[in-house]
């Protein structure tokens, strides 16, 4: 993928747009964005023409509306997800307003590293795997084991050797893509526990889903002198991006803007930071999202971003928003 080496390697950014919706169609919603290569993103929208808005936005990607997720996955974020397996530690985000794609997008994806992962495993017989999975929710900076029946909120600890660590998360050994199914559909139960509108909750919250790989070769099992590889992946389905631009404009005043301001632009500010060269202080422990994720970031880790976008007119100041977001990223 472009020549990225694994250290000094910047931060990949990617964009994807979905297609209008059925519903915005049969309202006759017009579609003002369009991908015109690979690279660019362009806006298209001949009433705005001689506005002083930027009309072309470039990236390391773009991904047209009927690009499918398999693809995303191919050319974005295989190459990063699958470094876990040898023992690199990485990051996928999906970053867009409510109803853009992210969920979308990070489901699919997991379910292709996961399938990947099982492949490789499968083709390396002379090291032994084991593949975790782990799900939280931060939500009010509040972190939530989304495999667990018990809500209570889970303390966060610095490790010597493992740096934060998420105390008493329920890891599950993950035996097939089957039982990655079964999971995912548990952790998507937990979220609407409590909800009436499991959207409402899904634009506020943070979702991690981490697979962690530990492998060590065959041959030194017992011996005592094996050496065990162990690396995470993370997927994080961002809470949807105009809460971050509704919290600045709220102030202080509710409790739950406010906490998603801190996490959403505390990770905006670590990004920006690891973007320009990862020199100087970067702030990873003022949100919980970015002490959770400061293993995985920065360092040797590597990560993407997908800022998923809508095409639809009314949307047009998120879509904005979520572009200004990406290029501060790349
Ligand atoms: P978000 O998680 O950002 O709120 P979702 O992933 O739930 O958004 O997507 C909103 C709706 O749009 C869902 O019904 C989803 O199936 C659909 N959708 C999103 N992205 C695409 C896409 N690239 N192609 C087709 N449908 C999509
Ligand atoms: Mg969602």
């Amino acid at each position: 993928m472009q020549g990225l080496s694994c250290r000094e390697e910047k931060i990949l950014v990617l964009v994807r747009l979905r297609p209008l919706s059925e519903k915005e169609v049969a309202s006759s919603e017009a579609a003002d964005w369009e991908c015109i290569n690979d690279t660019t993103i362009l806006y298209r929208n001949t009433l705005r023409e001689g506005s002083t808005f930027p009309s072309a936005y470039s990236f390391d990607r773009v991904f047209r509306g009927d690009c499918a997720t398999r693809q995303v996955y191919e050319e974005g974020a295989k190459e990063i997800a699958l470094s876990v397996v040898n023992g690199i530690n990485s990051s996928i985000f999906a970053y867009g307003q409510t109803s853009s794609g992210k969920t979308y997008t990070m489901v699919g994806i997991t379910e292709y590293t996961v399938a990947d992962i099982f492949d490789y495993i499968h083709r390396h017989e002379e090291r032994a795997f084991a593949v975790k999975f782990s799900a939280i929710e931060i939500y009010n900076e509040a972190v939530r084991d989304l495999l667990s029946t018990d809500h209570t909120p889970l303390r966060l600890l610095d490790d010597p050797e493992k740096g934060t660590v998420v105390e008493k998360v329920t890891e599950e050994v993950l035996r097939d893509w089957n039982h990655l199914k079964e999971l995912l559909s548990i952790c998507e139960a937990q979220r609407q526990i409590g909800e009436t509108l499991l959207n409402e909750r899904s634009s506020r919250s943070h979702q991690i889903i981490r697979l962690t790989i530990e492998s060590s070769a065959r041959e030194f099992l017992g011996k005592g002198n094996s050496t065990t590889l162990a690396a995470s992946v993370n997927f994080i389905d961002l809470a949807g991006s105009e809460r971050a631009s509704q919290a600045l404009s709220a102030g202080a005043r509710l409790k739950e803007g406010c906490h998603i301001n801190r996490s959403l632009l505390t990770l905006g500010t670590v990004i920006r930071k690891l973007s320009k060269g990862r020199h100087g202080h970067i702030n990873y422990r003022d949100s919980k999202l970015t002490r959770i994720l400061q293993p995985c970031l920065g360092g040797n880790a590597r990560t993407a971003i997908i800022c998923t976008l809508s095409p639809a007119r009314s949307h047009v100041e998120q879509t904005r928003n979520t572009l200004l977001f990406a290029c501060c990223a790349k």
